[in-house]
């Protein structure tokens, strides 16, 4: 049996993994990009090595000698999603929700706010990013929209001290905007109090302890009972202990701050005069909030929005618009022959880099079930080579990988680093050849 995956973030590498040394299955990973990792390389944050190091993990399983990739080939363009299932016995689709959520307010669509998928794609090196070197060497206030780790990860890199950042691999380009940038506040906004919020206890903390940075809560954010707020959960609880920890303490004077704006609403962004209009909430006794009526400005030469990722629309595959992602049951698409989904655009954008691969495995069970008795009616191996080659789309195989892994890496010793991403989708191209 031969298995197409699209996407080679960790769904899809979990689901080739699974099918090849589980099931002895021969699988062909697909990716737009010109290297795999999908979010672990252009999403997790590169201050956080233990985590970015799920790559070296991840990409093992390209060298199982029943698996080959297939970088820089985008599914839906370069091959139909037609066409991938009349050449393979089973496709898999893992290509993530990497779109941003809009906000619908006024200013939104002005030069100086952008989605956090923008800025998460420049500051790890993504080849489709654009630039925010610009904006960083102007900006002195910069507002994060959002509630969630993602903002939190926005709001260290927008902040942290460079010194903590060189050691990271990303690209020089980016350092050196991080080095020269101007920013001295972030405002961190959210509609909802510190008790609703989605962050993680660690990387919340990780606010609080950085050189040079005070953080500020407003006392009158908190809740008023912080067991009855969190009502037996954990995370919740943590979170509020860091947060009244940091309302408490003496207030400093410190270079650079995170101000946290709880419920306060973004009403419109003003980018000539630098500022987000929001609207205060008041929180009722039975704990529903509601708009009080009462507009604040908050400084903002630049806006931010973390309000989500979500999935888009494959041509050929069903997809769930409301939801967002594509319609299956145990990982079976509904409406689609021999296609099965995992990873984020099967679920939505939540849990960790590991909640991917229980889901991969569950997927690749289902296939199993009900296609391994089957007998194979794929084309040979050779056929989806040649296909590329005539539409002369120059795809990355493993060890044109290994030729841009080695070459980083090469990059990053001349700073004494284990790694410094290269950017541009030419060079990571050419450097694949062997050029
Ligand atoms: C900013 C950010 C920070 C994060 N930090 C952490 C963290 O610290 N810890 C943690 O556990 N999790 C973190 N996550 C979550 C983690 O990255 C995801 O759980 C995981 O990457 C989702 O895996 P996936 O394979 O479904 O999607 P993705 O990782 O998005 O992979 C999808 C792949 O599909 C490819 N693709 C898309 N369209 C096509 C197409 N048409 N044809 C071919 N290929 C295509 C993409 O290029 C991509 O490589 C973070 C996520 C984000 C966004």
């Amino acid at each position: 049996m031969r298995v197409a995956v699209v996407g080679a973030g960790p769904a899809g590498i979990y689901a080739a993994e699974a099918l090849a040394t589980d099931h002895n299955v021969e699988v062909d990973v697909f990716d737009t990009l010109p290297v795999p990792c999908g979010l672990v390389r252009y999403g997790v944050a590169p201050d956080h090595f233990s985590i970015r190091s799920v790559r070296d993990k991840l990409v093992e399983t390209l060298d199982h000698p029943k698996v080959r990739f297939f970088g820089n080939v985008t599914i839906g363009t370069d091959i139909s999603a037609e066409e991938l299932i009349s050449i393979y016995d089973a496709v898999i689709y893992t290509y993530g929700a990497s779109q941003d959520r809009a906000l619908g307010i006024e200013g939104e669509d002005s030069d100086s706010c952008f989605a956090a998928t923008e800025f998460v794609k420049w500051y790890t090196g993504h080849p489709d990013a654009q630039d925010f070197s610009g904006q960083l060497a102007r900006a002195q206030d910069v507002v994060v929209i959002g509630l969630g780790n993602v903002a939190v990860d926005v709001t260290r890199v927008l902040i942290k001290p460079i010194s903590e950042m060189n050691e990271t691999d990303m690209p020089e380009h980016v350092l050196k905007a991080l080095r020269n940038s101007t920013v001295r506040r972030v405002h961190v906004v959210g509609r909802r109090g510190p008790h609703h919020a989605t962050f993680t206890t660690k990387e919340l903390k990780e606010l609080g302890e950085l050189e040079g940075v005070s953080v500020n809560i407003m006392a009158s954010d908190l809740p008023s009972s912080d067991a009855e707020a969190s009502d037996g959960n954990r995370v919740v609880e943590r979170n509020l202990k860091v947060v009244r920890d940091w309302a408490e303490r003496d207030s400093v004077d410190t270079p650079k701050a995170i101000n946290f704006r709880f419920y306060s609403t973004p009403l419109a962004y003003s980018e000539r005069d630098s500022e987000l209009v929001v609207e205060r909430m008041t929180v009722l006794p039975d704990g529903a909030i509601q708009p009080s009526g009462e507009l604040e400005r908050i400084p903002a030469d630049l806006v931010i929005r973390s309000v989500g990722y979500k999935g888009s629309h494959l041509t050929g595959v069903p997809f769930d618009s409301a939801k967002s992602v594509i319609p299956s049951v145990d990982g079976k698409i509904i409406g689609a022959e021999r296609s099965y989904v995992a990873g984020w655009i099967k679920r939505g954008p939540s849990g960790i880099i590991g909640t991917n691969k229980k889901d991969a495995v569950a997927t690749v069970a289902t296939l199993m079930a009900d296609l391994s008795e089957q007998p194979s009616g794929a084309q040979a191996p050779d056929y989806v080579v040649s296909l590329l080659k005539d539409r002369g789309i120059q795809y990355v195989d493993v060890s044109g990988w290994k030729r841009i892994d080695a070459a980083e890496r090469e990059l990053g010793s001349l700073s004494g680093k284990e790694r410094t991403t290269i950017h541009e989708r030419k060079t990571l191209l050419s450097l694949a050849k062997g050029n």
